[in-house]
């Protein structure tokens, strides 16, 4: 039900305006507060038929702008993201209770970063020729160009409500795609400001649109036919659906993890246990790479643990908007009701509290679990709260197997002095990352970024996501001399 009424610009943004949601109005909380923050109206499934029809139109001159001046866009587009960021970053922090200096690591990063590499990379993207393997002489060439594949439909969740969706829809843009965006129904607004910081740059009508609203509106627009690409970033279960929605399309799933850190008997346990402190709890656990278990060897786990408890207790738990706290709320009352559902399903296993485990609304203590075993579903799920569950092995091949038995494969770390043991249990990880000596929650922005198993298909971050928004086509060339040809080709094989 609506609080209040809906302010201009709060609705979809179809061919270059903002339009009256005809769908329903999504009020917006502050979950730190329970305050209520603002409202937008949610795209109908016409709507959404609406916005692609327009970004399909606005394509087809797009691609035939000229890459500087498609990038010359973009990097309009930052300098307008930078006057704004701190208006972005208060938003974000309102919006979903990340702490603010989360939020702005979020925007100077990752969000900064991808305009930056986007007008680099795109600039320097080009082609191939190559010499045909079907003739024996130098008359025929193969050209291989990538052109940009048209509609990209980008579906983004609420923990990084700006950075994950900047990186199909800056790519695309610059590569000459053209996008709508289906952001997170707990983190409209931002999106909002972030559709105001893409309008102010000039890109002409119809490059560019937003769709409010729940799931089924995200369905409508991922299952399109005229989507060239799907770019989604979310659970292991809506991403399951989605990708059968793709279909053949080029697609990015990033989806759910329970990332595994793995800290060997030789391990320095200063700095295992920091990046456990920063896997475990950074934006209060709700990170797909975050540490989801703490494998750690037998004969270390009491000085590790004691390491971590002393770190836990120094992290400020409290208000988002200030500077000085660590972790914040949980967003939504779903995660929340998660974090509770795995702890007291450890415990009632036979797992112990060794620090925290309580909740004041949607604020959790940072909790550190001590006798998790396989059988828990803090084990095998995702939680994507601030729970510290340690588990122990007793060899290498114990440690890869723990670390490999669940549904997911996104991010891992292992914690060695011993080259070869990283390198070994590296190579054996079915993960899409695995950091040796640092925490899983660390985002190298020009690394390939994406899960194995259910945790996704496709790669993203800076030009590896190219490929998803792009079509490779080859063009040969026969370029003899003469009506005949070369005499010496087979015409027929
Ligand atoms: P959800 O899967 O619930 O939602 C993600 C987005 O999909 C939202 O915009 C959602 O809309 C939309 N959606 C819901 N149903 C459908 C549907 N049937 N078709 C198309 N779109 C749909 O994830 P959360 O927002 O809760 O985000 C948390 C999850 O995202 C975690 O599992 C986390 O691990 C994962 N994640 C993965 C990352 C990665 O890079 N691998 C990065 C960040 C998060 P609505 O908001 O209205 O529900």
């Amino acid at each position: 039900m609506a609080m209040t009424a809906v302010a201009p610009r709060s609705g979809p943004f179809i061919g270059g305006e903002w339009v009256h949601g005809e769908g329903e109005v999504i009020d917006v909380e502050n979950p730190a507060t329970g305050e209520h923050i603002g409202s937008v109206s949610s795209a109908t499934i016409e709507q959404v038929d609406a916005a692609v029809a327009a970004a399909r139109q606005a394509f087809d001159q797009w691609r035939r702008v000229s890459v500087l001046e498609r990038v010359h866009l973009c990097r309009r587009a930052f300098e307008i993201c930078t006057e704004r960021n701190e208006e972005i970053i208060q938003t974000i922090s309102r919006e979903v209770g990340k702490t603010v200096r989360q939020s702005r690591s979020e925007m100077e990063r990752g969000t900064a970063e991808h305009f930056r590499r986007a007008a680099e990379d795109v600039l320097r993207h080009s082609g191939k020729v190559l010499p045909s393997t079907m003739d024996y002489t130098t008359a025929k060439k193969v050209l291989v160009i990538d052109q940009p594949v048209g509609v990209v439909a980008a579906v983004s969740p609420w923990n990084f409500p700006v950075d994950i969706a900047a990186i199909p829809i800056i790519y695309g843009l610059a590569l000459g795609c053209t996008a709508v965006w289906k952001p997170s129904e707990y983190a409209p607004l931002c999106a909002q400001l972030f559709a105001e910081v893409l309008h102010d740059a000039g890109f002409p009508p119809g490059t560019f649109n937003v769709v409010h609203g729940r799931g089924d509106v995200g369905q409508a627009l991922v299952r399109h036919p005229d989507v060239g690409a799907v770019v989604f970033t979310g659970s292991v279960e809506t991403g399951e659906g989605v990708a059968r929605e793709a279909g053949l399309r080029n697609r990015v799933l990033e989806l759910g993890g329970n990332g595994p850190q793995i800290v060997l008997a030789d391990a320095d346990i200063d700095r295992a246990s920091d990046a456990a402190i920063r896997g475990c709890f950074y934006l209060a656990g709700q990170c797909c790479t975050a540490a989801e278990r703490l494998l750690v060897h037998e004969s270390i786990k009491d000085r590790f643990m004691e390491a971590l408890v002393e770190r836990t207790k120094q992290l400020r738990v409290g208000d988002p908007m200030s500077e000085e706290t660590d972790m914040g709320p949980l967003c939504t009352p779903a995660v929340l009701e998660r974090t509770r559902e795995h702890i007291e399903d450890a415990e009632s296993k036979g797992a112990r509290v060794v620090y925290g485990g309580k909740h004041d609304g949607q604020f959790h203590e940072p909790t550190i679990l001590d006798g998790i075993t396989s059988d828990m579903l803090i084990a095998q799920k995702e939680t994507f709260g601030p729970v510290a569950p340690i588990m122990t092995f007793r060899d290498l091949e114990e440690a890869i197997s723990i670390a490999n038995e669940t549904q997911y494969g996104l991010t891992a770390s292992v914690f060695t002095q011993s080259l070869h043991d990283a390198w070994y249990v590296a190579e054996e990880l079915q993960h899409g990352t695995v950091h040796v000596n640092e925490s899983t929650n660390y985002w190298d922005q020009l690394a390939p970024f994406g899960g194995m198993k259910k945790s996704g298909a496709g790669r993203e971050l800076s030009s590896w996501i190219i490929d998803a928004l792009t079509e490779t086509k080859q063009i040969s060339f026969d370029v003899t001399r003469g009506e005949e040809g070369d005499a010496s080709v087979p015409k027929m094989t």
